[in-house]
């Protein structure tokens, strides 16, 4: 144990604001919550809010270090707080004649949506409600004891079933809305509610309100550890020790009347990024009213015509705020007998839509600049934007079954399911589910986060579902109010269309139009070439990044489709890919059976030795079948050339081991066996056996591929390299531009890159006299793939023009992990019980970029020039590129469809290195 030393400097535990001075401000997020630094940074900025004081996170902390108790430092600070506070309003918690009363709020330093309670009108019992009766009427005193016993009940106690207590009762009084009931009637209820309270926890309600508070102070901190808190802090990989601050903030009351009301606005359209308020808003009614959809809600734009003044008022903090934060605002708002409160602001979640749109405008009006821009938009904003839409044809065929509130823009596709735990089930089970929900609460955070969807039959734009789908980027439709839902059935039912579904239906969620179709729709891509918004953030990434963004592309359609999506180059076209199209497998596996003898002869004929005539027959059929491959691939290669004009291509030779090109051991030895037990089998199969029998290797991905097949069978490799230069010549001759680069796989020694060079460069001089005056022009570079290569990059740079990082490989051999049968097997479970921190195959470890920077470095030693680049599945991954950048590669090049998000994390890799270095 490590021993403390009380140091003299006291550690101020609560934090004040009110009549327009704080003592916080926006920094101290850590320390207040975004909740309190918010309040404390709009009290100072002039704008209404209540009075009150936020207890720091670090009293958290220290609560649960002391096993759930608060110190006395902190007691005695907040209690000094409590009397600044009621000093400043002339009025006392738990005064009979004067009454106080304040919400308890929770607040984390990063936003967690309503995964945390919070109380209201605390400082209620039978004597202040008295109080607050006689200040304003009977009936709002009632109704906020009421709503009081209910949530302290709920929240602070724990107790389950008061909202059915509160339902039943209404229903005994014949009313359907909460604003219906009368003074005695709350009075009735609210009495039923503490009865309720008492019967579950065996102890009176507790009518003293220091007692009340400091409750409520120690549910809020323990909410921090509770389920849902915990789950959601696992999803987003937020750590669990920030702790949650608790804001104490006087009460002002939006069910005063007609002239009150509360409500919930985003100074801007979270979906579409408009610039338009944004929200819906309630008179007559407190707190979550409005959230969890008791009434159903006006869209804020009604507020301009009930009450105008204060929409104004409004609108202008709105703006204010947008100005001061600089970004987009979440607002939560009160407004008692005419005047206006803000309760809180918060940079608002948007979609991807949304946040390309408000990037763009906030440039064009000098709010921000476009390296904020860019460095604001997250990648998997990018990719959602580059998302699936349902096909339009089909669509319009499809059954419609329902229509809500586009909440969340997307195409989902899954089978319906009823509960959040039966999402999570059916998905282990490999199935794609839709949640279907009356109403989503954080407790159903595990099922949304698994399912293709949401779609939901109450709660509106700002409802629990909309903002958590908008979060975690999944379509959602929501306040589907057509749409019965029958829990104990797992069925619903519209009730305007009269369509049905149950359990284990497939069913289609469009969160764009809010339209929800019976049955799996087809889906089409989203159209780059259509987002202007996304292509200008791009542009600007563009001159700002300082790596290059290439493609891995084996196609034209698919280089040209990359080079639509920005791609400067092809950094990685695989050319075995072409073997396999077409009937050019058989000419493949025709060459493969002769292959090794007729390398062997040759190699017999070049060294002055006689060979027989079977050994010519293999020969001949070798060459013939190589001839034929030579010319395929020179027409593959014109097509990418062509594709790329202007362009650098980097051409891989064949790197997998020739028995992938052939059928299966297994496979064959079944067939030619059983072809024998039924009389015979051919001698194509026969010989087919054999062949593959002498191909199988043990660890065939440590075996005879890349350089080494090269170096043992040279025409594979040398046919390829006509080709290439062939096309070249080609495309030259057709007026195109084509960039060679041939790039030999797999080189572990120096002597491997300098025989396959030697050998190729005799192909190339041959090509170039044959060429006719034509320039033939290309590199010649190696993939870093292979640990030993990694080590002695300074000698393999001596044989190369640059270097491809074959991540892959090089993560595969680093750690001694197969690929293929590792992230089937315990590479997950690796990852799940935390022995790894992430999959080394999707993220690039920091063990192997090490390597790659021995590489980086040893390469540069010998030639200072050398390019240098990424061809590993992590060249599309962000956090890779980040890496990437501090090693300094030149490029990375990733899939067609993460070009985008790529020149985005590269541009964002740039600036925080900038960043980091100015540090
Ligand atoms: P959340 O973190 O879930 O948004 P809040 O602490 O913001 O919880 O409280 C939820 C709602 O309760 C607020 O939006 C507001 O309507 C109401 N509320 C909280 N504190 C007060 C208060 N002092 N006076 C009036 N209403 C309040
Ligand atoms: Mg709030
Ligand atoms: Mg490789």
């Amino acid at each position: 144990m490590s021993t403390t030393i009380e140091t003299p400097v006291r550690v101020k535990w609560v934090y004040f604001f009110g009549d327009g001075a704080a003592e916080g401000n926006a920094r101290m997020r850590d320390t207040l919550g975004g909740k309190g630094a918010g309040l404390a940074e709009m009290t100072n900025a002039g704008i209404p809010v209540p009075p009150g004081y936020t207890i720091t996170t670090a009293a958290c902390r220290q609560f649960y270090e002391a096993g759930g108790a608060l110190l006395d430092s902190i007691v005695s600070e907040e209690d000094d707080a409590l009397r600044r506070l009621e000093k400043m309003l002339g009025r006392r918690l738990g005064d009979p004649a004067n009454p106080l009363l304040v919400s308890v709020r929770s607040g984390s330093p990063l936003s967690m949506p309503g995964m945390m309670d919070t109380v209201l009108n605390l400082g209620l019992n039978d004597e202040t409600v008295a109080g607050l009766a006689r200040q304003s009427n009977e009936r709002f005193a009632w109704d906020a004891y009421r709503r009081f016993v209910q949530m302290f009940g709920r929240i602070v106690q724990n107790v389950e079933g008061l909202d059915v207590v509160f339902d039943a009762a209404k229903d005994k009084a014949g009313v359907k809305q909460d604003t219906e009931l009368n003074a005695e009637q709350l009075q009735a209820i609210t009495d039923q509610l503490k009865k309720h309270v008492q019967k579950h926890t065996e102890k009176p309600f507790p009518t003293d309100v220091v007692t009340q508070l400091e409750l409520a102070i120690k549910a809020v901190f323990s909410s921090w550890m509770g389920r849902r808190a915990v789950d959601y802090r696992n999803q987003f990989k937020i750590p669990h020790d920030l702790g949650t601050a608790v804001n104490v903030v006087t009460m002002v009351f939006g069910n005063m009347g007609d002239d009150s009301g509360t409500g919930v606005a985003f100074t801007r359209d979270p979906n579409t990024g408009e610039r338009v308020l944004y929200g819906e808003y309630l008179t007559n009614a407190q707190g979550e009213d409005v959230v969890a959809g008791i009434r159903t809600a006006p869209k804020i734009a009604q507020m301009a015509t009930d009450m105008p003044a204060v929409f104004d008022e409004f609108q202008r903090i709105g703006q204010q705020l947008e100005r001061h934060y600089r970004d987009v605002q979440d607002l939560e708002f009160t407004i008692e007998r005419g005047k206006l409160y803000m309760l809180q602001t918060r940079s608002a979640k948007r979609t991807a839509a949304a946040a390309v749109k408000i990037a763009v405008d906030m440039v064009a009006d000098g709010t921000i600049s476009e390296r904020e821009a860019v460095a604001r938009i997250e990648p998997a904003q990018v990719d959602q934007l580059l998302r699936a839409q349902f096909d339009p044809v089909a669509r319009k065929d499809a059954k419609r079954i329902a229509k809500g509130l586009n909440a969340s823009p997307g195409a989902a596709v899954g089978r319906a399911v009823f509960d959040a735990d039966d999402a999570v089930e059916w998905v282990g089970r490999g199935e794609k589910v839709v949640l279907v929900r009356i109403e989503t609460s954080p407790d159903d955070f595990h099922g949304m986060a698994v399912a293709q969807g949401i779609l939901t039959a109450r709660g509106g734009a700002t409802s629990h579902a909309a903002v958590v789908a908008r979060q975690i980027g999944k379509p959602c439709v929501a306040g589907c109010a057509e749409l019965l839902i029958d829990y104990g059935a797992k069925s619903a039912r519209s009730s305007d269309s009269g369509v049905a579904f149950k359990e284990g239906d497939w069913i289609s969620v469009d969160g764009t139009t809010g339209e929800v179709f019976l049955g799996a729709l087809p889906t089409v891509e989203a159209r780059f070439e259509d987002q202007t918004e996304l292509k200008t953030i791009l542009d600007w990434a563009d001159g700002i990044r300082r790596m290059g963004v290439w493609t891995n592309a084996d196609k034209p359609e698919e280089a040209a489709q990359a080079r639509s999506y920005g791609a400067q180059g092809i950094g990685l076209c695989r050319t075995e890919h072409m073997f396999r199209e077409g009937d050019r497998l058989e000419i493949v596996r025709g060459a493969i059976l002769v292959a090794n003898r007729a390398t062997r002869a040759k190699a017999r004929r070049a060294a002055g030795a006689e060979i027989s005539a079977d050994e010519q027959q293999d020969v001949a059929t070798f060459d013939a079948a190589m001839a034929k491959l030579e010319k395929l691939q020179q027409g593959d290669f014109e097509g990418i050339f062509k594709a790329m004009d202007g362009l650098p291509v980097v051409i891989r030779l064949i790197d997998p081991p020739l028995h992938e090109f052939l059928p299966n051991l297994e496979e064959q030895l079944v067939k030619v066996t059983r072809a024998e037990d039924a009389g015979g089998a051919s001698e194509a199969d026969t010989e087919l056996l054999a062949t593959i029998r002498s191909l199988h290797e043990q660890n065939p991905m440590l075996g005879l591929r890349g350089c080494r097949l090269g170096l043992m069978i040279p025409d594979f490799v040398k046919i390829q390299t006509r080709a290439i230069l062939n096309a070249e010549i080609a495309v030259k001759k057709a007026g195109g531009n084509p960039i060679a680069k041939i790039m030999i796989p797999l080189v572990g020694h120096v002597n491997e890159l300098a025989a396959t060079r030697a050998l190729l460069e005799a192909e190339a001089t041959a090509v170039r006299e044959a060429a006719g005056g034509i320039d033939v022009e290309y590199k010649f570079g190696t993939m870093i793939e292979v640990p030993r290569g990694a080590l002695t990059a300074d000698e393999i740079a001596r044989e190369a023009d640059f270097f491809s990082f074959g991540t892959n490989d090089l993560t595969q051999m680093t750690f001694g992990y197969s690929r293929d049968d590792a992230e089937g097997g315990f590479l997950l479970k690796y990852v799940e019980d935390k022995i790894l921190p992430y999959n080394p195959f999707q993220t690039l470890d920091d063990a192997v970029a090490g390597l790659m920077k021995i590489a980086v470095d040893k390469g540069r030693s010998t030639k200072p020039g050398i390019e240098l680049g990424i061809c590993g599945e992590h060249g599309g991954d962000p956090e890779s590129i980040h890496k990437c950048e501090r090693i300094g590669l030149d490029y990375v090049s990733c899939s067609p469809f993460r070009v985008p998000v790529a020149r985005l994390a590269a541009a964002q890799a740039a600036l925080a290195n900038a960043a980091e270095r100015d540090r």
